[in-house]
């Protein structure tokens, strides 16, 4: 079958089995030379690709559910929308999630992913109390903070190179509402953006939508949306109405100017300078999921997602160069999200560190390449990185700049016998074989 990233950029035709059982996932593991293993295909590039994959999207079991302590065990490939159904009304939530529920857990650990808390919770991982990882000759070991730490390191993060994640467990938040409160704070520009931030740190969660298809002067206004949860002791699930537009049609209408367009109206209508509302979960977490196979409004040659994170000290001036040299690329990202990270953490490959990170959504052009390259040198040059889970185009030279611990990680992989059964395109292009 035909399978690609979110970013719908590179795609590729792979053989894919799809176990239901842990029997099943052994056997076709053992059967198959190289493989990386696949969640549903969230991450934007082509990490979860290969000409062999083992799809984990059957592998559904909760295993264990502590409703007192709110602990849970479920294999790999329950979504964050199958848990939010399950544990919501029961008072407990995913203690990080990211912009989309459709995502498993497997990919969740495997991409060490970070919420809109990072900052007060640090990424996934930290709140894993063990994961079970099939290695390269078809057996299970428990990983974890204190047990076979080296490979749990290299597994929160490591985007299914060490072996297939089989089950997680971990530790879920109390909660005693299924509403959020949201406070909406308008911005003038990046540096009243970034501020807000720092004011507002320890709001419970945080993220914010920059205007970047204004002039060059406004670039980074926007709306921060910081998020509490209600203590009314309202627990109900709500389930997403999911609308399926034909896209690809309204592909066509979605260009630099009407960008500029629906940014300016988006901006604007929010009158005042602050605002405060109550949301359902859903509503202030997966905005993005209400839309099916959204990702088709970028046409057939897809879109990449740049997301970087630069240390707190020079984020300002680093990210207006970034502004500058798009501007002088001719470029539009069409979706642009900024948040700030907390502490980074041990794991080898993990993105998140001190700083600010940025998100753009940008059309693939002929132009792309070269721009991400560009960007790229800036980012080394101002110790920041580039996310894994998001990448398409990063080179193998900049990656070992990105993350400096990658040679330990191989280490990792060579005690494990993960190195030349676990790869995906995204690592034989990063030099990880
Ligand atoms: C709309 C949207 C918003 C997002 N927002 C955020 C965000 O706020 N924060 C954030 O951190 N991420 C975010 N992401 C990215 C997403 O959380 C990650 O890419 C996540 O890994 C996707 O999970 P998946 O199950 O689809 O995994 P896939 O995309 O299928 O795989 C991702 C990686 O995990 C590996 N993998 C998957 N399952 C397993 C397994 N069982 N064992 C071993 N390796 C495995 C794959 O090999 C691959 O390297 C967002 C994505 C989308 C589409």
């Amino acid at each position: 079958m035909i399978v690609h990233g979110w970013g719908n950029y590179s795609k590729l035709d792979s053989e894919v089995f799809f176990p239901d059982t842990l029997e099943k996932l052994k056997l076709n593991l053992l059967m198959t030379k190289s493989l990386i293993g696949r969640g549903l295909g969230r991450s934007y590039g082509d990490s979860a690709n290969n000409k062999h994959i083992i799809q984990t999207s059957k592998l559904k079991k909760i295993i264990n559910f502590d409703k007192q302590n709110g602990c849970i065990e479920c294999e790999s490939g329950v979504t964050i929308y199958e848990l939010n159904e399950l544990t919501i009304k029961e008072g407990w939530f995913v203690p990080v999630t990211p912009g989309s529920s459709y995502v498993t857990l497997g990919g969740a650990l495997a991409s060490d992913i970070h919420g809109k808390n990072h900052h007060l919770e640090g990424s996934f991982s930290k709140h894993v109390l063990y994961a079970q990882l099939m290695l390269a000759n078809g057996e299970i070991v428990k990983i974890s903070h204190s047990k076979n730490s080296d490979l749990f390191n290299a597994t929160c993060g490591g985007m299914g190179l060490t072996g297939i994640i089989y089950s997680i467990k971990f530790k879920l938040k109390s909660i005693s509402s299924s509403n959020i409160i949201q406070t909406t704070i308008k911005t003038k520009n990046l540096e009243e953006t970034i501020e807000q931030f720092k004011i507002n740190k320890k709001s419970e969660y945080s993220v914010a939508w920059l205007d970047c298809a204004t002039s060059i002067e406004k670039c980074g206004r926007g709306l921060l949306f910081l998020g509490q949860h209600q203590k009314d002791n309202t627990l109900t699930y709500k389930k997403k109405k999911v609308v399926n537009y034909p896209l690809n049609i309204f592909s066509k209408f979605l260009n630099s100017y009407s960008i500029k367009l629906f940014n300016y109206i988006y901006y604007h209508k929010n009158f005042k300078k602050k605002k405060t509302n109550i949301l359902h979960i859903n509503d202030y977490f997966y905005p993005l999921d209400s839309i099916d196979n959204w990702y088709l409004l970028y046409g057939a040659k897809g879109f990449i997602q740049y997301q970087f994170v630069i240390p707190l000290e020079f984020s300002i001036n680093v990210i207006k160069e970034i502004f500058y040299k798009i501007y002088s690329f001719n470029q539009v990202p069409y979706l642009t999200t900024i948040k700030k990270f907390g502490a980074k953490n041990d794991n080898y490959l993990s993105f998140p560190m001190e700083g600010i990170t940025v998100a753009f959504d940008f059309k693939a052009t002929n132009k792309i390449k070269n721009l991400i390259e560009s960007l790229d040198e800036i980012v080394v040059n101002n110790k920041g990185r580039v996310y894994l889970t998001k990448d398409t185009l990063m080179k193998k030279e900049v990656f070992t700049k990105y993350y400096e611990n990658w040679d330990k990680f191989e280490k990792v992989r060579e005690k494990y016998g993960a190195k030349g059964k676990f790869f995906s395109n995204q690592s034989i292009r990063l030099g990880l074989k």
